[in-house]
């Protein structure tokens, strides 16, 4: 049994962490009151969820509490909370290392700014249980976790080591004792404000956790006191924050600083959000939301098992976190609160899988929040941009698994034209040329890629815009969807493209020639063992050849893709397509006329050039390289 005291060492990047905090300036030093105090608001919804599945802790947090004591005497000021609690392994592990998401971007942020005054940036990361070491020189937390009689004590001073042993609480819950830097002179600027002030706790627990749904509890303990306290000794208890759920209050009277203290404690996330949805349905399903896009995407965005954002609270209780059934999976990135009044209490994930009523909340937040979608890209499109760049890719996914909002996802899609910059489908519709019916894309590659591909230059004569999709799920959705209101979808790598009308006639003569020649069934014939086909280009202008697939193209990112997840595809079928007015072209059909002597070098040649073209290694490099220097030396 481990009941004695023992000394670890924190993880190194704690260690910088704490340096920081016990050494650095503070523009706003409050902050570590609203980060413990998020801590013990988790640590008692964590003891709610458990309480589902384990009958032993059912119950155990409906009287959940927060309680902040000062003592003048011991000039010590304690938040505790009676939550899950913690084993002395968790200790170990939550508060020996640090395992927040954001730590490397907080220590980089921190290496960048290395010069400058590091305040500001912990103000803004709010880097959690370590901020109690902004106001503290020893901090020591005792705690049991909830279904065990164990209690232990962490101890530390900050100074790279920490100490756990045994401990005494009746129940289960975490209390965390800071004993405040008292040497002013030297710390003066560490501590700006008098922690021990009830009045002072009182107005940062308005400021910024009015809204924790658990009551907090403030409590003068110094011996000095005592009078007073006697006075009101018979005063009844009464919590210091309102509790008054920020999505129960009226629009007009929440500020957006506590909007974004909201977003804050629910997601921990530093940067505030991108953009706030209020929503509320009345009507025989009634319910509330709170949501927010966020500015920066979560780790786990692409995680097969990724957190979905969406909190659960029935009639004002919180029920479960990363409720997934609420929000589409292609809206995952969404972050907040949704407040059901119709729900059952003791809902389980099962029966809200089968709740029709969750059926209708997800159907409403996802008209809403692509409402919103479309509202930003009219009215901000600077922000809408922005979205786009990080959720972009995730937001394409609904268009494949959504059909009921497929148009409606279509059309907040922006696109890489041909044309420079981005473009919406829309807008490539009012943008199309006399004749045109269809929509072209190419795909299989990045944008930067596909912009130089020589499949586009016809295009570009004709002044025929083709969106340049570089993502892989663009293919998917591509593929899936067909079709844009009435028009098609058309990939220009494809072995028969429809161009409009009018472009087909005019520019045969030089095929006529070449097809008139047999200069291509030689080629073929030279090359046969390499490609499916030879034809007479007519998307090419400037360059001399190109590859086109045969059937439904697919790219080769995908075709790795497909291979990746064990599904056997045909084995690919490209076809050369060789440009007739391009003079390596016709010096090899020159040639062809007089023997058939260089017809497999120029096939090879061919091949090399419409991969190099396409981005794609060549597959033979050095034969490539001499023939290209005898041919040029001839
Ligand atoms: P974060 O809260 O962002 O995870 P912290 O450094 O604030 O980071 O806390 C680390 C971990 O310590 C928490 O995730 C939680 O598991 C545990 N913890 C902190 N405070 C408490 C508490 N009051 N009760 C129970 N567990 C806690």
């Amino acid at each position: 049994m481990a009941k004695k005291v023992e000394k670890y060492e924190f993880q190194s990047e704690a260690k910088q962490v704490l340096e920081l905090m016990i050494h650095s300036v503070y523009s706003n030093p409050d902050i570590f009151v609203r980060e413990l105090i998020s801590n013990a608001s988790d640590a008692i919804d964590k003891l709610r969820i458990e309480g589902l599945s384990n009958q032993e802790l059912s119950g155990l947090a409906d009287n959940g509490r927060i309680d902040i004591t000062v003592n003048k005497d011991q000039n010590t000021l304690t938040i505790s909370d009676n939550g899950i609690g913690m084993t002395r392994e968790d200790l170990v592990s939550y508060l020996g290392t640090i395992a927040r998401s954001g730590t490397k971007e907080f220590m980089e942020a921190l290496q960048k700014a290395k010069s400058a005054s590091n305040s500001d940036l912990i103000g803004q990361f709010g880097i959690g249980f370590y901020s109690s070491f902004i106001a503290a020189d020893r901090v020591v937390v005792e705690t049991r976790k909830a279904g065990t009689d164990e209690t232990s004590i962490w101890e530390s001073k900050g100074d790279g080591t920490y100490t756990i042993g045994p401990g005494n609480l009746d129940s289960n819950g975490t209390t965390i004792t800071m004993y405040l830097k008292k040497d002013k002179k030297k710390d003066e600027e560490h501590v700006a404000k008098d922690y021990l002030s009830t009045w002072v706790i009182q107005g940062i627990i308005k400021q910024y956790s009015d809204f924790v749904t658990y009551p907090i509890y403030l409590k003068d303990a110094s011996k000095k006191d005592e009078k007073k306290k006697e006075n009101k000794e018979d005063k009844k208890e009464e919590p210091v924050n309102s509790m008054k759920a920020l999505w129960t209050r009226p629009e007009s009277e929440v500020t957006e600083d506590e909007y974004k203290e909201f977003y804050r404690h629910i997601t921990h996330d530093w940067e505030d959000p991108l953009e706030r949805i209020t929503y509320k349905a009345e009507g025989t399903t009634e319910f509330k939301a709170l949501l927010y896009i966020p500015s920066r995407p979560p780790m786990d965005l692409f995680f097969q098992n990724g957190k979905h954002g969406i909190q659960l609270y029935i009639r004002r209780v919180f029920i479960m976190n990363d409720c997934k059934e609420l929000i589409p999976e292609y809206l995952r990135f969404i972050r907040g609160v949704v407040d059901s009044e119709d729900l059952s209490l003791n809902v389980s994930r099962e029966i809200l899988q089968q709740d029709r009523c969750t059926a209708v909340i997800k159907n409403s937040l996802t008209n809403k929040i692509l409402d919103v979608l479309k509202k930003m890209k009219q009215d901000k499109p600077n922000e809408y941009k922005k979205f786009w760049q990080i959720f972009g890719v995730v937001l394409k996914e609904g268009i494949i698994s959504d059909i009921k909002n497929r148009e409606r996802i279509m059309k907040l899609c922006l696109l890489d034209s041909s044309k420079g910059g981005q473009t919406t489908l829309e807008d490539y519709v009012s943008n199309m040329v006399k004749g045109q019916r269809k929509i072209y894309y190419i795909n299989g590659g990045t944008t930067e890629q596909l912009t130089k591909s020589p499949k586009l230059e016809t295009f570009k004569k004709r002044d025929i815009e083709v969106l340049l999709l570089g993502d892989t799920v663009d293919e998917i959705w591509i593929n899936n969807a067909g079709k844009f209101g009435e028009y098609d979808f058309v990939s220009i790598s494809a072995e028969n493209i429809d161009l409009p009308d009018s472009a087909k006639k005019e520019e045969n003569k030089e095929k006529e020639k070449l097809e008139k020649s047999g200069f291509i069934k030689k080629i073929k014939e030279s090359v046969s063992d390499l490609i499916e086909d030879v034809k007479i280009s007519t998307r090419l202008v400037d360059s001399p050849a190109c590859f086109v697939q045969k059937g439904e193209p697919i790219s080769p990112q995908m075709r790795n893709f497909f291979k990746s997840m064990g599904q056997d595809i045909p084995e690919e079928k490209r076809i050369l397509e060789l440009n007739p007015n391009h003079p390596l072209v016709q010096q090899a059909a020159v040639e062809a006329e007089k023997d058939d002597a260089n017809m497999k070098d120029w096939g090879e040649i061919f091949i090399a050039l419409a991969s190099i073209a396409d981005g794609e290694p060549v597959t033979n490099g050095k034969t490539f390289t001499e023939l290209l220097s005898k041919m040029i030396k001839n």
